[in-house]
């Protein structure tokens, strides 16, 4: 008999596994809920459609009733999946016509985060924002067409901070980047840090480290921040990070683990073997470490749905760990990272050495050529790679991608002397700056034997 298959959350993880499932599996029933009214969007484009790079909102959106006909799934939108009953396998869902039930074989939960939003006095959400989906989205949109802000205020210097700051300067918003950290962007250290700090001061966004919100008043728009300052602004995007939604799981009896996220193993079952997790609500591995990990990017969900796709069709692949790999456009600079800081480093009790490298992204008498700066950390025991930090205009993203696959292929620090990487003056040197950072951690691995 045709097996039943129930996907809780239809974006980034959900409909992703709904798709692979079919393409291995023709018979089984699937159904896809999604409380919402929109599936598989493209959430990592929101902040470019509201700085108007991205013209039309329906190129974010992914057309539910081709979507469900392609792949022959059962799509439920606006229906929230609200209660699993393990033991009858069936899971409790409402829409507009009331509860009901429906029986499962398999049940694969991918619900995603919720914008973490602190219990602050003095909020309005009328002027106050955050961006996790396309109502929010919408939302943050009409606010600036309708009362046409000139000043914004961003607490929270990560990704979706940094992108908001850029994309809402192109509409010639002013920027104040609140963060209670030393410095914006906590996955990269320090030293790199100041990089896109005087980047982003540069482009007229100004940054209040070491601060942090403690409340608003007037309607919303004044900010009283912890060092005795105030903030009168417009509005205010609060991207302060993000919660796994793990209650529905947790109700149901299953394990949330250190990092908030749900248990999983390497095919991602939770410890009831016909319930799967994955994306931003499931807890895996480090990849370099082995300790658990909640890496809330597309890469793993989509990962993770091909490992649990095949898991089902019978193909044991584990998941192998997530590395962290991630990139971001901060105006004219590429941020690109993959592995640990230097904190995360410290706090694992990792011993670690770094490696410095600042060139040219290509031949400097060829026009356009510019500045990248690599930050690289590798065991200082057995020249392990652990990390890589680089940040620059132009040819980041492919070092970033040779870096992640040197780790992923388990390559030394030494051995990226040894990649043979294609050169031509318009693309890089002769010895590209990766080769560079290998030949100099040669020296410093020679000198710990
Ligand atoms: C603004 C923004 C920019 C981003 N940019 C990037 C980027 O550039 N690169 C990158 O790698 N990642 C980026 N991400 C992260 C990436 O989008 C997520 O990691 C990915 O979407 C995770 O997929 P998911 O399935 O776990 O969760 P989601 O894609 O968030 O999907 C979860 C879905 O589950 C639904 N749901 C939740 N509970 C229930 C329930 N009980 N019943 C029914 N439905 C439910 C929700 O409505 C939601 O639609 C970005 C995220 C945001 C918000």
């Amino acid at each position: 008999m045709a097996k039943k298959v129930i996907i809780v959350g239809g974006v980034g993880g959900g409909s992703t596994v709904a798709s692979q499932i079919r393409r291995l599996d023709q018979d089984s029933e699937i159904i896809l809920f999604d409380k919402g009214a929109h599936i598989a969007f493209s959430n990592c484009g929101m902040p470019y459609f509201i700085g108007e790079t991205v013209k039309e909102r329906d190129d974010l959106l992914r057309d539910t009733e081709s979507f469900a006909k392609k792949y022959a799934i059962d799509v439920r939108i606006n229906t929230e999946v609200i209660a699993i009953d393990r033991s009858n396998k069936t899971v409790t869902y409402k829409n507009g016509a009331g509860e009901k039930h429906e029986h499962y074989d398999t049940l694969i939960l991918s619900p995603g985060a919720s914008a973490f939003v602190p219990n602050i006095s003095g909020r309005n959400e009328n002027n106050s924002f955050t961006l996790r989906t396309i109502p929010d989205m919408d939302k943050i949109n009409n606010f600036i067409k309708e009362n046409h802000p000139r000043t914004c205020a961003i607490v929270g210097g990560g990704f979706v901070g940094l992108e908001m700051a850029e994309n809402l300067k192109a509409l010639d918003i002013d920027c104040t980047i609140i963060d209670r950290s030393k410095h914006v962007m906590k996955l990269v250290d320090k030293d790199m840090a100041a990089i896109i700090q005087e980047h982003m001061e540069t482009k007229g966004i100004k940054l209040l480290l070491n601060e942090s919100l403690e409340a608003f008043t007037d309607n919303g728009k004044m900010l009283q921040l912890s060092g005795n300052k105030n903030l009168q602004v417009d509005m205010t995007i609060l991207a302060i990070g993000i919660k796994p939604n793990t209650e529905l799981a947790e109700q149901a009896g299953l394990t949330v683990g250190k990092t908030g996220a749900l248990v999983v193993n390497e095919y991602m079952q939770t410890l009831d073997k016909d319930i799967y997790a994955l994306g931003d609500v499931a807890e895996t591995t480090d990849l370099l470490s082995d300790k658990p990990s909640n890496v809330a990017l597309a890469w793993p969900a989509h990962r993770q749905a091909y490992i649990i796709a095949n898991h089902l069709a019978g193909n044991t692949i584990p998941y192998a760990g997530t590395l962290g790999s991630s990139i971001v456009k901060v105006f004219d600079l590429t941020v690109a990272i993959t592995g640990h800081s230097s904190e995360s480093l410290k706090e694992k009790g990792i011993p670690f050495q770094e490696v410095k490298h600042r060139a040219l992204s290509n031949a400097g008498y060829f026009p356009g050529a510019e500045k990248i700066s690599i930050k690289l950390l590798f065991h200082s025991g057995n020249g392990k790679i652990l990390g890589a930090q680089i940040i620059g205009e132009k040819g980041v993203d492919k070092r970033l991608a040779v870096i992640a696959t040197a780790i992923r292929g388990n390559l030394n620090v030494t051995d990226l002397a040894e990649l043979e990487l294609a050169y031509a003056p318009p693309y890089s040197s002769p010895k590209d700056p990766i080769n560079i950072i290998g030949y100099k951690a040669e020296s410093m691995v020679t000198e710990n034997k």
